[in-house]
């Protein structure tokens, strides 16, 4: 490993052969919050935001995070206080962003499955507009909306019927999947809405799918939604704020995501082309702003050669880093001491693992490292859909977090203790 910057992570960079984030040496925060240790860069989420914003100078546009890629409390806070909206997925999430000093106008709620519980409570704090995804979904909020007197402004999520040419697991824009509306059920679908006495029909949105690296989808998908503005609109039900959802792709492996100025610059040619060009609009990104900004610091425990395999043995595992075993997925994994130059040809092949019992608990195959027990080694984009995804398996308590702003480090999260994960249990 030599010190240059890594590829994609533009805060997280090798100085005097030690691994950084911005001016903070990543082992001396491993001393002295120990290890798994979710560490980020605030610059690289504030640069990520901005790139979103220099796209949309001088247009109406709201940028709302989707927190579910990492939901920490400073983060939301980070995003409320940059300007940011939010978009939540369930009750939880929205007592997150208040928590977090987010404001309830700003909030959109997104997902297929919000219970009349999470509807009345997100209409108490009065949240910017339901992104609906089905018929009865629509019926309910509605009737839940009317019961309290109140009227619920809804957008309805389409399903574009495009392929993000991304994993399955997070492909949401094609047919067979759950989420949406379907593309041709559209029409009909509006103008139910518009006839429930609970409901204001404010926008339309979609969300293809994440991780996606290529313009193309965006720009059909983009296509295929104002298509369905056109048609709605023709039938006198106007559409206040179009939302193109999330999911553009961040650097894991060699994928080189577009960024997320020049996305925005040719969508909105299209945009201007087709006459949309000053609609209110609105984006859902979430990997896209925290995914590069974030590693997790892990340590070596044990080196285990075998006659097929050789295995190195971290303290981090799938219950802190999920994606790999969810979805296959790739994570950078370097040394957090770089190593001398010449010494490359001591480096073996390894499958790098967790300690947690089951066999899919890896987080890299065929990993080249010059290690020994005691090393540090650094997971790399590790800032979405880790730390909100960690669970508790094999009673792991979950990861301590560091926010770091040029030399300054803050512990955002303390590490949980086994006693934290007992609380709410009783013994018979
Ligand atoms: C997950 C999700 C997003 C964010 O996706 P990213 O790929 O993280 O940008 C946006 N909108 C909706 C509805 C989602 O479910």
């Amino acid at each position: 490993m030599n010190t240059s910057d890594l590829p994609g992570h533009p805060f997280i960079a090798y100085q005097d052969g030690q691994l950084c984030v911005e001016g903070v040496r990543l082992a001396d925060l491993a001393r002295e919050h120990s290890t798994p240790l979710f560490v980020y860069s605030q610059a690289s989420m504030l640069a990520a935001l901005a790139a979103y914003q220099k796209g949309f100078a001088g247009r109406k546009a709201q940028i709302c995070y989707a927190m579910k890629a990492n939901s920490s409390l400073s983060i939301l806070q980070l995003f409320a206080q940059a300007g940011c909206g939010f978009d939540i997925v369930s009750g939880g999430e929205l007592e997150r962003v208040l928590a977090a000093g987010g404001s309830p106008s700003k909030i959109i709620f997104s997902g297929v499955g919000k219970t009349r519980t999470e509807m009345r409570h997100a209409l108490e704090v009065g949240i910017q507009c339901f992104n609906v995804e089905s018929e009865e979904e629509l019926d309910v909020l509605s009737a839940v909306a009317a019961s309290m007197g109140k009227v619920a402004p809804v957008s309805i999520r389409v399903n574009p019927n495009v392929d993000p040419k991304t994993h399955p697991y997070i492909s949401t824009g094609l047919k067979g999947n759950k989420f949406g509306v379907a593309h041709e059920r559209t029409v009909p679908v509006y103008q139910h809405a518009a006839s429930l006495p609970g409901l204001k029909v404010v926008g339309i949105d979609c969300h293809i799918g994440s991780q996606i690296t290529t313009i193309a989808p965006y720009l059909d998908a983009m296509d295929r939604v104002l298509d369905l503005v056109a048609a709605i609109e023709a039938q006198g039900i106007p559409i206040e704020h179009i939302d193109f959802g999330g999911g553009l792709g961040i650097h894991y492996e060699d994928t080189q995501p577009p960024k997320a100025d020049d996305l925005w610059q040719q969508l909105l040619s299209k945009l201007d082309t087709r006459g949309y060009g000053q609609r209110h609009l609105m984006i859902e990104p979430g990997r896209s702003l925290v995914g590069n900004a974030g590693v997790c610091i892990t340590e070596v425990l044990y080196l285990k050669p075998s006659e097929q395999k050789n295995f190195c043995i971290v303290d981090a595992a799938m219950n802190d880093l999920p994606r790999p075993a969810m979805y296959q997925a790739f994570h950078g994994i370097v040394p957090v001491q770089a190593q001398a130059t010449g010494t490359e040809g001591a480096a073996l092949t390894y499958e790098v693992v967790g300690p947690v019992c089951e066999s899919g608990d890896w987080l890299g195959h065929d990993r080249d490292l010059n290690v020994k027990s005691g090393d540090l080694l650094a997971v790399l984009s590790a800032g979405a859909y880790c730390m909100s995804m960690a669970s508790n398996y094999n009673t792991r308590g979950r990861s301590a977090e560091v926010m770091v702003d040029g030399s300054q480090a803050k512990l955002i999260r303390e590490r949980e203790t086994a006693a934290d994960q007992m609380l709410r249990e009783k013994l018979i």
